[in-house]
């Protein structure tokens, strides 16, 4: 049985900020918008949606609505990307299930897209042993409990004793004890996506360098 630890001190109620594709720690928090303007002049640039394919190495933005199946078998919408806020991923790199990917393969702007993805094909199947009891004194901070941080529904970083970091769910408060859920929130359910290419570009040299996309819908440093 591995010793939980938190990571660090999250903002009380901290959730995913997307359910699916958000980062699985702490959201990202975007501080400035870079200059695009002067690196980028807009004669200069080659429109690309005109004709690149979704491949290894492309900057890809999607909307997207998710449903999944519940135990009734009837289809639940959990979560929409919409053209204000799509989903932005530097394809090949994106850490999203494989046959996530797979199924946008060669896809260009204004394409539709309507999948399903089996737990198995992305999340796996729900772990009841994931589900684990930690002393309250692990949340202690300076002494005590923050309230407002340790309340069910609340998702906290947290790290084992081998340093592995993940993300928690409080499930319940005992009286010495804490349950947290560590399934990821699409652990054990069939993902419906039904959505549209937006864009599709070459990420830059440095974006491959770092490994995911700058600019709008990404990182901003
Ligand atoms: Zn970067």
């Amino acid at each position: 049985m591995p010793k939980f630890y938190i990571a660090t001190t999250p903002p009380a109620g901290l959730q995913y900020d997307r359910l699916f594709g958000g980062s699985f720690l702490a959201a990202i928090s975007v501080t400035s918008q870079p200059n695009l303007f002067l690196t980028h002049p807009p004669d200069a640039r080659v429109p690309s949606s005109i004709m690149a394919q979704i491949s290894p190495n492309k900057v890809v933005t999607i909307t997207y609505d998710l449903s999944v199946t519940d135990e009734n078998q009837e289809k639940v919408l959990v979560e929409s990307a919409e053209e204000d806020a799509p989903m932005v991923f530097l394809f090949g790199q994106s850490g999203l299930p494989e046959e996530f990917e797979n199924q946008l393969n060669g896809k260009q702007a204004g394409d539709t897209f309507n999948f399903s993805l089996t737990p198995e094909q992305a999340y796996g199947d729900y772990d009841q042993q994931a589900v684990v009891d930690i002393p309250k004194n692990v949340f202690e901070i300076d002494g005590k409990i923050d309230d407002e941080m340790v309340q069910v529904g609340n998702f906290l970083p947290m790290a084992d004793n081998q340093g592995h970091h993940m993300q928690g769910k409080i499930v319940d408060i005992g009286a010495d004890t804490v349950k947290m859920d560590f399934n990821h929130p699409l652990a054990g359910m069939v993902m419906h996506f039904d959505g549209k290419v937006a864009d599709v570009r070459e990420a830059t040299r440095e974006e491959l360098d770092h490994g995911h996309v700058h600019g709008e819908g990404g990182h901003h440093h």
